[in-house]
């Protein structure tokens, strides 16, 4: 038999993480110790009373049955709690909150609701892959709005075509942002506000990284913008903040229809997180987050072995002040991938080429701080004997 895979399928780009794998296990099997700065996966633990409050939720019979597509009422409360003292946020559990099975699930599924075939979908670019591909999946149509360093890269709102603009359905925002790194002005946020309502456009704001911040400062949400409620859904992770991604949990919050419409998607694809995990999530959200300030103090560390480092080569830089991704442009003669290369192949290191996020990512690559800093100081060492 054949079986012919769908055109949303066969439209697919090549998962960006795949191909890096296979690379990077081509030189591991010659013997080499590579440095992976690739994948932006924490490598430190999740904290021991995260893991308790998960043991003890295991063990709980209640807990083994069906969960609420939605998340639990706690979960969705300790969201909520969260998003009060943190961002000053007043969001209602029952109606402005829905939990998920970590915030790309959630990425990937909500499109459905609003996206038509032929759609527009305004898509950063470079960007996390999803984007494109939950627009992909809906048989949607991304306008790729370039980030530029030019325009620190944020979109050029007034860049996008009025026909364009009109059309589209949805518009994706990620700050701060993987892969630039870069923080958002409160300013752009009020002309997201305006440019939606001007054009009827729902933002999606991925803010996966809020609370990777370093430096004193603190990401905003983008609902603590005027008017953001009437057109925003943000969607939000435990992943990286608590050193969580394999336990897929985060939650979206926002505009009482847009949480309604993904819990009607979520409530017919799937049947929510196993409850232990949301309420180990529970635990996580309602601490004192002096672990999250610990996770900072560390990547603050790290990032400065890093970015001194590769400024004393003469790269090209800048010192994040949030993620734990640091942008780095090519030097002269090189493309992301030729540079890649020669980093893999010369030095053992594993970074993620720039264009891998989208064609305006060309002349960058991407470091991951996910390794120690005298792992980080070693690839600097590396570096300094091919450079
Ligand atoms: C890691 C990441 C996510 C996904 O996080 P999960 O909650 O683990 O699914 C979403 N957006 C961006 C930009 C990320 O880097």
């Amino acid at each position: 038999m054949s079986f012919e895979k769908s055109q949303r399928i066969k439209r697919l780009p090549p998962y960006l993480f795949v191909e890096l794998d296979r690379k990077k296990a081509q030189i591991q099997a010659k013997g080499v110790d590579v440095i992976d700065l690739g994948i932006g996966d924490p490598d430190l633990p999740t904290p021991e009373f995260v893991v308790d409050a998960m043991v003890d939720a295991v063990r709980d019979p209640k807990n083994h049955r069906y969960p609420s597509s939605q998340g639990s009422l706690a979960f969705r409360k300790a969201a909520s709690d969260f998003c009060r003292k943190r961002f000053g946020l007043e969001l209602d559990p029952e109606t402005q909150v829905c939990a998920c099975i970590g915030s790309k699930e959630a990425i990937a599924h909500f499109p459905i609701a609003f996206v038509e075939p032929e759609d527009i979908v305004l898509v950063p670019s470079p960007g996390y892959p999803v984007y494109h591909i939950g627009t992909l999946f809906c048989g949607g149509i991304s306008y790729f709005m370039p980030l530029e360093d030019k325009n620190s890269f944020l979109p050029d709102l007034h860049s996008i075509p009025g026909d364009v603009a009109e059309k589209a359905k949805i518009i994706w925002l990620n700050y701060p942002n993987n892969p630039t790194s870069a923080c958002v002005t409160e300013e752009f946020f009020g002309q997201v506000v305006d440019f939606a309502k001007a054009n009827n456009i729902i933002v999606c704001h991925d803010a996966a990284y809020s609370e990777m911040c370093f430096d004193g400062y603190r990401a905003p949400s983008f609902l603590q913008t005027p008017g953001a409620l009437d057109c925003g859904i943000e969607f939000h992770s435990l992943s990286k903040t608590y050193n969580m991604t394999g336990w897929r949990i985060g939650f979206a919050i926002g505009n009482p229809q847009l949480v309604a419409a993904l819990k009607q998607v979520k409530s017919n694809v799937d049947s929510g997180q196993f409850q232990a995990v949301e309420n180990a999530g529970v635990a996580a959200l309602e601490s004192d987050q002096s672990f999250v300030r610990k996770m900072q103090e560390i990547y603050t560390r790290r990032r400065d072995v890093l970015i001194e480092g590769l400024l004393s080569l003469g790269l090209n830089a800048q010192r994040p002040k949030a993620t734990f991704y640091v942008w780095i442009k090519v030097p002269e003669g090189y493309s992301s991938a030729s540079f890649c290369t020669l980093l893999l192949e010369k030095a053992g290191i594993v970074s993620t080429p720039g264009n891998g996020f989208g064609e305006p990512g060309e002349g960058y690559i991407r470091m991951a701080l996910t390794v120690s800093q005298e792992r980080l100081s070693e690839a600097v060492d590396r570096l300094r004997g091919i450079l």
